[in-house]
C-alpha cells in the first residue's frame, strides 16, 4: 500500500503536476513503477513525468541507459537535469579549491553538499516551471533512523512561495485554494476571455510544491517485488556473478545479468546507488564501484593523494584496491605528511589499544 492522505488526494484532484525522481536505484524504480500504475488506475489527467539528476562522471556507466529503458517501458516522459556549473566531480574539486586543502573537502553525512548541489538544486530549478507540483521520491523509513524521522508529505520549502512556507501543512492547502478562488473571481470581473484569464489569474499566485514519499512504510522486500524480483533472486545472481569473476567466465557473468529487471550494479555487488563511489557507501559497494569503474576510482584516489584527506573518515579509497593504483600514485600517497601522520596514529592506536587523536594538526603539503 502506498502512503496517502486526504490532503494529498485533494492536491492530486486539483491536477498537480507529478515529478517522480529516478536515480537508477531500486527505491526510485519501485516508486516510479508503483506510482505511475496507481495514478493511471485513478484515471489521472495531470502531467506525470520522471526526473533524473545526472551526476556526470560519478554515475555508474549503465545508469542513463537503464533509466531511459525503464521510462520507455512505462511510456513515461523522462526529464534529465544537470548542475549547470559542472558535474559532481567538478563540484568536489571546486570545494577543494575553495578550502585550499586546509580542511576536508569531501562530502559527508554532515556536509551533504553533493546531494543539494547536484540533485535537489537542479531538480528544484526544473520544478519552478510549475505552479502546483509534487516531487515524488523513493525515501523509506526503514533505510535509516534519520529517514524514519521524516514526514511522508511536506511542503517543498525551497520552491514554495514565501507565504505558504511558514504555516502548518494543514493550513497551507485551504489558504492556497482560497487564493486560487479569489484570483479567478478577480479575473472574471476584469476580463472577457475566460480561458486565457484563468491561466493569467493563477499565474499570479505563488508556487505551491510538495514532497511526497509514497513508499515510506515499505520494506526492502516489497521494493524488490515492485521491481519484479526478490532478495533471494538478487542473492543467487550475485553469487553467480562472483563465481563468473573468480573463474574468469564471461558466460557465467552474462547469465547472472540476463533478465535482471533492476540496475546491473546490484548484481556487481553494489548495495546502494546512485554514485558508483559514494562517500556514505559500505565497503562492498565501494569495491564494486572501484573494480567496475577504475578510471573514476583512480580520479578520486588522485584527490586523496594530492590533498592528504581520505574519502571517508578514517578510510582511504587508495587502500581499497591498491592494485588499481600506479606505482607513482602509491609512492606519492605514502609521502604525504597528512597520510604519514594518519598511519602513525593508526600504529599508535594498535599498539596501545587507545583511540587515536581525532583532531589532526594542520600540516603543509
Ligand atoms: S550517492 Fe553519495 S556521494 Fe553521490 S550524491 Fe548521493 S550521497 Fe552524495
Amino acid at each position: 500500500m502506498i502512503w496517502l492522505s486526504p490532503l494529498l488526494l485533494e492536491v492530486l484532484a486539483e491536477g498537480a503536476d507529478c515529478a517522480i525522481g529516478v536515480s537508477g536505484g531500486k527505491d526510485s524504480q519501485a516508486t516510479l513503477i508503483t506510482v505511475v500504475a496507481w495514478l493511471r488506475a485513478q484515471g489521472y489527467t495531470g502531467k506525470i513525468f520522471a526526473i533524473f539528476a545526472d551526476l556526470g562522471r560519478a554515475e555508474w556507466l549503465q545508469t542513463r541507459s537503464f533509466i531511459e529503458a525503464l521510462c520507455l517501458s512505462l511510456q513515461i516522459e523522462l526529464v534529465v537535469v544537470q548542475r549547470a556549473q559542472g558535474d559532481l566531480l567538478d563540484l568536489i574539486e571546486q570545494r577543494r579549491e575553495t578550502l585550499a586543502d586546509t580542511a576536508p573537502f569531501w562530502p559527508s553525512s554532515a556536509a551533504r553538499y553533493c546531494t543539494s548541489g547536484t540533485k535537489r538544486g537542479p531538480i528544484d530549478q526544473n520544478l519552478r516551471r510549475f505552479r502546483l507540483v509534487i516531487s515524488i521520491e523513493g525515501i523509506r523509513a526503514q533505510e535509516s533512523d534519520a529517514r524514519a524521522e521524516k514526514e511522508p508529505l511536506t511542503v517543498r520549502a525551497a520552491i514554495t512561495g514565501k507565504r505558504y512556507r511558514d504555516i502548518p501543512l494543514s493550513h497551507v492547502w485551504p489558504l492556497y485554494q482560497k487564493e486560487c478562488r479569489q484570483a479567478l473571481e478577480y479575473q472574471q470581473l476584469h476580463l472577457f476571455d475566460e480561458k486565457s484569464s484563468e491561466n493569467l489569474a493563477l499565474a499570479t499566485l505563488p508556487r505551491f510544491a510538495l514532497t511526497w514519499y509514497p513508499l515510506f512504510n515499505w520494506s526492502v522486500e516489497e521494493v524488490w517485488q515492485a521491481c519484479g524480483t526478490s532478495l533471494a533472486e538478487l542473492k543467487e545472481r550475485r553469487q553467480l556473478y562472483q563465481e563468473g569473476t573468480i573463474r574468469q567466465d564471461a558466460a557465467l557473468r552474462d547469465q547472472a545479468l540476463t533478465g535482471w529487471p533492476a540496475h546491473p550494479a546490484y548484481i556487481l555487488g553494489a548495495r546502494r546507488l546512485s554514485c558508483s563511489l559514494c562517500v556514505m557507501a559500505d565497503n562492498m559497494t565501494l569495491l564494486a564501484g572501484a573494480i567496475h569503474q577504475p578510471d573514476y576510482y583512480r580520479t578520486l584516489c588522485w584527490l586523496e593523494i594530492q590533498s592528504g584527506y581520505s574519502f571517508q573518515s578514517g578510510k582511504w579509497l587508495c587502500d581499497l584496491v591498491p592494485t588499481l593504483l600506479t606505482d607513482e600514485m602509491r609512492s606519492l600517497l605514502e609521502q604525504h605528511p597528512r597520510r604519514q601522520h594518519w598511519l602513525e596514529a593508526q600504529a599508535e592506536r594498535q599498539k596501545t589499544g587507545r583511540k587515536a587523536r581525532k583532531v589532526l594538526p594542520v600540516l603543509s603539503r
